[in-house]
Order: C-alpha cells, then structure tokens, then sequence
C-alpha cells in the first residue's frame, strides 16, 4: 500500500464505514488533541472504560487526529499522552483480536491498513514525543515506537512490552521492526521472543526511552521538551549505535550467531510447542536490516498465519479466565474480604518453607512453626534459598533480602498466636497428626482467626470437625515449587463462611497467585486431574516401561516434567 495521505484517508474510510456511529464517536470523545503554543497535545482517555485500547475505531480517530495535526501550520511538534492513571495504552482490543481469528486472510488486509496509520504518524513532518505513564503494551508500544522520542515515568506502574507472543500471536504494528531498529538485534530478541516487560528505568537503559521522569512531571517536562523540539523540527536519526550492536550489525556471522543462540533459548523454554516466537524470530530474521514496508509485510502476514491457530484461541481464553479472577471476589454473597497483615504457617517442610518465603516476599509478617529447630532451620535454609536466588539476579538488594527475611520468625511453640489473621497447616500429610494441630489451632488462635490446610488429599470438612467453629476452616492448597507455580486451590468446605473464602481469594492476589475456588471432593480439581496420569505411569513401570524413557517421551509431548520427576518433586510419601 502506497503511503500517501489520500490513499490512506480511501483504505482508513473503507474500514470506517464497517462501525457504527456511536462507536465512532466515543472514539471521538477518547481521544482529541489541544494546543499548546506550537505544541499539539493528543490525549487519550478511553470514556467509561478503566483501560485505553487501541481498538480500530481508536486507531481510525488516530488517524483523523494526525491528519488535522498536519495539516495545522503553527504545530511544530506533538505530544501524545493518556490521562488513565496507571495505563498509557494497554494495548489493541483483544475481543478485535478475537474476531480476526475469524477473518483468515482478510485479517492481513485489515491489519496492513491499521499499520498504516502508525507509519503515518511516524512519517509525520513535525517531531513526536510518546510520554508515557503506566502500562505501554502490545499496540500501545508500537504505538510509541512509531514516535520519534519517548518519555517515561519511573515509578512501578509504568510497564513496557510486547507481550503478544504470551497470546499465540507476534506484534502486529510494526513491533517487530521498529524496536530491533531502535535498539539493536540483541536486546529487541530477548524482549519480543519472552513477551517480558520492563519499568521506565531499564527502558531508558535500554535505550528505548530518552528520558525518564517522575509521573508529576510528565506532562509539563513533554511539553517543554517538545517546544524545544518545535523550534528546529527535529526528528530521530538512528545513528547513535552502541560498540555492541555496531559489531553484531557488521562482523560477518556475529548476526547469525545470536538468531541461532535465540531460537536455542526459544526451543529450551517451549520445547517448540508454541509457535509464536518462532514466527516472530523468523520474521525478524527475514526482515532485520532491509527496507521498513517490506518488513511491515512479511510482519502482518505472518501475524495472519498465527491469528487463527488453536494456540492463539486457548492462549486467549487464558487470559480472559485470567482477567476474571482479577476482578472476581471468589464468594458469591458482597463480603467486605479481610486483609490478611499476620500470619503462620505449621509446617516448615517443603510446602511450609516456601509459603513462609512466599508470603514474606509479599510483606506479609509470617511465623513458621514446627517440632524443633532442625526442621525450621530447614524451613529457613529453603527460604533463602529463593532469595538468594534473587539477589544472584541482581533482582534484590542484600539490605532488602535480609528485610524479608527478618519478616519470617521460626518458632516450636504457639506463642504469639492469639493475634493473627490466618494460620496455614502444612505438616505431614497423616489425617491424625493434621486433626491433632487443628485441635490445637482451635484453642490457640483467637475465634476469628482463618484456619487454612495445604493438604494435598484430605477432606477439609473432617478437619474442620477438630474445631468447634467449622466456619473458619478452608482449604488452601499451593502447589510446588510454591514461589514459581500460580496456582492456588480455595477448597470450600460443607460449612466453611464466605468471609473466610474470600480473604483468601484477596490474599492470594496480594500474593501474586492465581486462586480458584473448588469443593472439598477426593483430589479437589488438579490432583484429581492428576491421580489418574499418575496411577497410569505406575502401571507402566510396572510392564517395564523405563522410567527416563517415559519422562522423555511426556515432555516431548509438551508436558514441563515427566510422571517420574514430578513424583520425586513431590515426595513419594505424598503421592501415595
Ligand atoms: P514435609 O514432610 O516436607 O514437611 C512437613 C513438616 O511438618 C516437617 O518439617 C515436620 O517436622 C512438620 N510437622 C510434623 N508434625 C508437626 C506438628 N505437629 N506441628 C508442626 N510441624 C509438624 O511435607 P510437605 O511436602 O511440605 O507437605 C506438607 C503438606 O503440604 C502436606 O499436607 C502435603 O500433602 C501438602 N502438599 C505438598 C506438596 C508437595 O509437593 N510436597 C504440594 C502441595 C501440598
């Protein structure tokens, strides 16, 4: 497609006319443009919603606005911001994702003409700054990628990424040549293949931001800087190359090396069971260093062979369920969920280490209980550990791991109990040893006190026989490793209250989990999932199936671990 104005103006009116009037002027209503001085403001507040999407009607309005932005002789330059408080653009409408699953080969159509506006914008005469607050995801990075400068807030709500390869798909909007344009092979790889995002500040190392800035400033400092810009109408120049990328650009072989090491990265972590990396490293390849509007074809034809592939589908319904439990309250009545500030977990074996190391990263004061001080310098040990991990990445400071850290307290007796919020069992699995604490607990903790069991197999409704208020007691089950698995099972049992229930549904969020809420039914939902897998293998041992045979053969069926491995992780003792 020729990238003239008026051939824009034709392919953007064809595609306006398949929405509604209404649609077209909430977009109208979300996003407009103010002068200042010589400076064009184009902000984006999406109306009645929480989050700004580049939805088409969006892009279209996008369109019109850069179009009366060009052709106003005073503007000098434009500043594009959101007034959403945590999000600059979250990027395109994943429900318009959804139907171009539908599209085959006219979704490559569409997208090509909605490419065409961010080149437009980036073909724009005047310089343009993207300052940016919140999260700048998927479109809405492109989106700021097809400007000539970025700001950025330093704060934690600002986050940067391309996280379309977590949806079966590759970024659409020219993500996958403008960025490796930007900031080198290297660095854009390792950013669009993981879907990661990063804050303000690694994105102003990274060199994707030119400057960085606290949120109260934004806007005035985009401002300034622009006006400063309108002055000469300065736009890029791409030629400030670090040493690094010079060399993998030019040294024969150098490229060739890291495409080769980044699809051995890429194999590693998906065993070559999701597509999408893959497509988007080849694109990548087919197009890195050649000319702009052949790369942004080969992009959004490959993003029309992944758009309707039943990976993209299932990736999606994950993110939609994963959405609702963002906004869900996991009981059914309005209870106002109590927040959980302290805590105990009885236990300090390998679920009990890794809750007290979960719930300390979290800042949540912890005491981990157990029969003697061996078992909780244990405990201790395998808390550290996770840090200590962290802290080898460079992801923690010493001062702040010895902080957390001081958060856990050991301790063999129920002293201090009295006060807590919620206490987590997690001793042996034996129903009497487990009936014997919660009897315990009963008179221990205060009445209001949350009583939880991580048990992996037992009813939740007999433990809460052992406590004169069954109402308090529910099951709570993490799975482990429990500082990496996302999951966590609310078992309700016959008797268990909606407060209860829905403490932990808020708790776990706090904690980074994802929580489901299931009945108190032999196995709950993943064990009863998984028993059977399970049983299977051991029979299979038993005909001689070898057991490094069978684990091979599973995880090249895509599962993370073979049957085998997984048993060892878990303790045999459990499993049976
Ligand atoms: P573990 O054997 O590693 O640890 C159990 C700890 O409980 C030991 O340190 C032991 O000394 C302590 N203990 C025993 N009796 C106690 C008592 N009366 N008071 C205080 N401490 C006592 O076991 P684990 O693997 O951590 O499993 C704990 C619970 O978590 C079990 O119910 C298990 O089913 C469940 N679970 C385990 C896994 C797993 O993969 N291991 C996963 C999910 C849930």
């Amino acid at each position: 497609m020729e990238l003239s104005r008026e051939n824009l103006k034709k392919e953007v009116g064809q595609v306006r006319s398949s929405f509604k009037e209404e649609e077209l002027t909430k977009a109208e209503k979300s996003l407009f443009w103010e002068k200042k001085g010589n400076v064009a403001l184009i902000v984006f507040d999406s109306v009645g919603e929480k989050a700004n999407k580049l939805s088409t009607p969006n892009m279209l309005r996008l369109c019109e606005v850069l179009m009366e932005i060009e052709t106003s002789r005073e503007i000098g330059s434009a500043v594009i911001i959101s007034r959403k408080p945590t999000i600059f653009i979250a990027g395109a409408d994943i429900a318009e994702i959804q139907t171009l699953n539908q599209l085959g080969e006219k979704a490559g159509e569409t997208l090509a003409k909605l490419q065409g506006v961010f080149t437009f914008l980036e073909g724009l005469p005047i310089p343009t700054i993207a300052a940016i607050h919140g999260a700048a995801l998927g479109g809405g990075f492109e989106l700021a990628l097809s400007c000539d400068y970025r700001m950025v807030t330093d704060g934690p709500e600002t986050k940067i990424g391309l996280p379309e390869v977590q949806l079966g798909i590759i970024p659409g909007w020219g993500g996958t040549q403008r960025l490796p344009r930007l900031i080198g092979l290297e660095k854009s790889l390792d950013l669009i293949l993981s879907g990661r995002q990063i804050n303000g500040k690694a994105a102003k190392k990274m060199g994707i931001a030119d400057k960085l800035t606290p949120q109260e400033l934004l806007e005035e400092k985009a401002l300034a800087w622009a006006a400063e810009l309108a002055k000469t109408r300065t736009k890029r120049s791409y030629e400030e190359k670090d040493l690094k990328r010079r060399l993998i650009d030019t040294v024969p072989g150098a490229k060739f090396l890291v495409f080769e090491q980044a699809k051995k990265t890429v194999l590693e972590k998906t065993k070559g069971h999701y597509p999408a990396p893959l497509k988007a490293l080849s694109v990548i390849r087919r197009t890195y260093g050649g000319p702009l509007a052949e790369g942004l074809k080969v992009e959004a034809q490959a993003f029309t062979e992944l758009v309707g592939t039943p990976e993209c589908k299932n990736l999606i319904r994950i993110f939609y369920l994963t959405e609702k439990v963002k906004k869900d309250k996991g009981a059914a009545i309005e209870v106002r969920p109590r927040e959980i500030t302290k805590a105990a977990v009885v236990g300090a074996g390998v679920m009990g280490g890794g809750i007290a190391q979960l719930f300390a990263a979290k800042k949540v004061r912890i005491r981990m209980k157990d029969i003697n001080w061996d078992a909780i310098t244990k405990g201790y040990q395998a808390a550290y550990r996770i840090f200590k991990k962290q802290l080898d990445r460079r992801k923690m400071k010493q001062n702040e791991v010895d902080n957390v850290m001081s958060l856990i307290e050991g301790t063999t007796s129920y002293s201090g109990f009295k006060h807590l919020d919620l206490v987590v069992e997690a001793v042996v699995e034996d129903l009497e040893i487990k009936k014997k604490v919660f009897q315990e607990l009963d008179v221990r903790t205060s009445s209001d006190t949350i009583l939880a069991t991580n048990t992996s197999s037992l009813s939740v409704a007999t433990l809460a026989q052992a406590c004169k208020d069954p109402r308090r007691v529910v099951g709570m089950h993490f799975f482990n490793p429990v500082d990496k698995m996302p999951l966590v099972e609310i078992i309700r049992g016959p008797q268990t209250s909606d407060e209860a229930v829905a403490a932990l549904y808020q708790l776990c969020k706090k904690l980074g989990k994802t929580p489901i809420v299931v009945k108190d039914s032999p196995g709950f939902v993943v064990n009863r999932i998984l028993g059977p897998y399970l049983i299977e293998a051991y029979h299979l041992i038993t005909d001689g199936v070898g057991v490094v045979e069978m684990d091979e053969i599973m995880e090249k069926f895509g599962m993370p671990m073979g049957p085998c491995t997984l048993i060892d992780a878990v303790g045999i003792d459990i499993i049976h």
